[in-house]
């Protein structure tokens, strides 16, 4: 058997600029490290790789191989994936590298090399933390993989049983005593609104130096939104004319802090549409960014936590304006099913939750819609969806206002490199994803880019920035907001043509 590791399903390999170190065990091109032992491809003990024959899933050999017996990634599902390589050009990774192994067909194939014993190399660990999680492989499989259901495993088991380098464990743990917890961002935003007034902010994102001492601390200082006065949501807003139902509010922790315009105008919109609003102003994090980075405990934590407090206010739903949480609180379901307190409670729960855009469009427009004369460019946020499947409600909402012209994003299925943390954690792969999208949002014309997740409105006027470009940026239910409130584009940030003619910067809606 051969000492290398050899590519099952062989494809022209462009360059790999961007990719993340895969580890101290492996090459520079991120192959497996000297010593590893070649699986025959046939006959590997998990099923069979490398034909065009469905798996056949045999009995698993006992041994210290990757995954432990604690939620392994289902062989079952891994033996759902044909390798037919239709995903392989809707992954972000794929395109940036063109390396097998960091395609959705590699990793399940890494994946089936654990069921069969193999170990958790660096190797391994490195492919599976490139993945973006942006589940743009399950919309493109026509084989019904359930992707999202082996990254989530995997990852679990790769957060428990491997050991990483102590700065990349130190940046997340930093990362993980943070972005959860809305009194800790909080505690940030004076300083953090300090430092954006000084003008050093614009200096040292001119001067691209923080870019070659430290591409993390570039990418975090590059992503940090402008901060406006903050913005508190009542903890109840009654319904505006005849009641049509009483609906919970996730606050979100990013969202809370950086973004309080958008929760504000969530809770507006859905009283104009009837709906009573409860906000509890002491709810914490969902879980989400736990929940996609592989911290099982944790966020069973935060789902617990917040399942009980949503159960005191009796509300028909919870409705959520960010996409990546939204997606993880309708997934409670599986995260707390092996919980027997907790499975029913969850599983009710998962059923409570809609995307703001998906329960107006449900329950259909009662509130006049005022025009507003603005272009703009919709981009879909992964979480949204590819996991959630919802695309046509929000286009649908924005389309019902009269004088808005919506255009579409080439390629915008590919993700923008957000990613939750991805783009802290694996800043260049994110930085190039970024570029690329701030390319073809440009390239629309739009005066305006729209999304629903607080992640990519950061993510993407980050990249439309570096790109010297002009583009406002708001959430879909901030567009909805001005429209009922019969407030101009300038309210969003669109500045007015003899503005624009002056040649002022236009900025992200703060
Ligand atoms: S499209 Fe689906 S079945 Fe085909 S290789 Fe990708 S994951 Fe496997
Ligand atoms: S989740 Fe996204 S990055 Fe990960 S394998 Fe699927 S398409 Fe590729």
């Amino acid at each position: 058997m051969a000492d290398e590791e050899v590519d099952p399903y062989p494809v022209p390999r462009p360059s790999a600029t961007s990719r993340p170190d895969p580890g101290p065990g492996a090459d520079a091109s991120g192959e497996r490290e000297a010593g590893h032992v070649e699986r025959d491809l046939v006959s590997s003990p998990a099923g069979t790789l490398g034909t065009d024959a469905p798996l056949s899933i045999g009995p698993l050999p006992k041994g210290p191989g990757a995954f432990d017996d604690h939620r392994p990634p289902a062989a079952e599902l891994v033996a759902d994936c044909v390798h037919c390589g239709f995903c392989l050009p809707a992954c972000p990774t794929y395109v940036l590298w063109g390396e097998e192994m960091d395609s959705p067909r590699g990793r399940i194939y890494l994946m089936n090399e654990g069921l069969g014993g193999e170990p958790m190399t660096d190797s391994m660990v490195g492919h599976i933390d490139a993945c973006l999680g942006c589940m743009a492989c399950v919309t493109a499989c026509p084989s019904g993989v359930q992707y999202d259901r082996l990254i989530e495993a995997t990852r679990a088991q790769v957060e428990r049983r491997h050991r990483r380098p102590p700065a990349d464990r130190a940046l997340r743990e930093a990362i993980f005593a943070l972005f959860p917890y809305p009194r800790r961002l909080r505690l940030m935003r004076g300083p953090l609104r300090l430092y954006q007034r000084t003008g050093i902010s614009g200096r040292l994102r001119k001067s691209a130096a923080l870019q070659r001492i430290s591409p993390t601390l570039a990418a975090m200082e590059s992503l940090a939104p402008p901060l406006g006065k903050p913005e508190r949501v009542p903890e109840r807003t009654a319904a505006q004319g005849h009641r049509r139902g009483t609906v919970g509010l996730l606050l979100g922790c990013v969202q809370r802090e950086f973004f309080p315009g958008v929760n504000t105008a969530t809770a507006r919109v859905l009283s104009a549409e009837g709906f009573d609003v409860i906000a509890p102003p002491s709810q914490g994090c969902c879980g989400a960014l736990s929940s996609h980075n592989g911290r099982e405990e944790e966020a069973q934590r935060f789902a617990r936590a917040f399942i009980e407090q949503f159960e005191r206010t009796d509300v028909e739903h919870v409705v959520v304006n960010s996409a990546g949480c939204g997606s993880a609180m309708k997934d409670y379901v599986h995260l707390l099913s092996d919980d027997p307190e907790w499975a029913a409670r969850a599983a009710a729960m998962s059923a409570k939750i809609r995307d703001v855009s998906e329960i107006l469009a449900e329950v259909g427009a009662v509130a006049t819609r005022h025009p507003l004369d603005v272009t703009i460019a919709y981009h879909d946020a992964c979480h949204l969806g590819h996991a959630q499947g919802i695309r046509a409600q929000p286009r649908e909402l924005l389309h019902g206002i009269p004088g808005l012209e919506l255009r579409e994003i080439a390629d915008g299925d590919i993700c923008c490199g957000s990613a939750g943390v991805y783009n802290i954690l694996n800043p260049e792969p994110a930085r190039e994803l970024g570029d690329l999208k701030a390319r073809n949002v440009l390239a629309t014309g739009a005066e305006l880019l729209v999304t629903a997740n607080p992640g990519c409105l950061m993510q993407v006027a980050s990249s439309i920035e570096r790109a010297g470009g002009r583009v406002a940026l708001a959430h879909t239910v901030e567009v909805l907001d001005a429209s009922i409130r019969g407030l101009p584009p300038a309210s969003l940030g669109v500045p007015n043509p003899r503005a624009a003619a002056d040649g002022a910067a236009l900025q992200p809606n703060p």
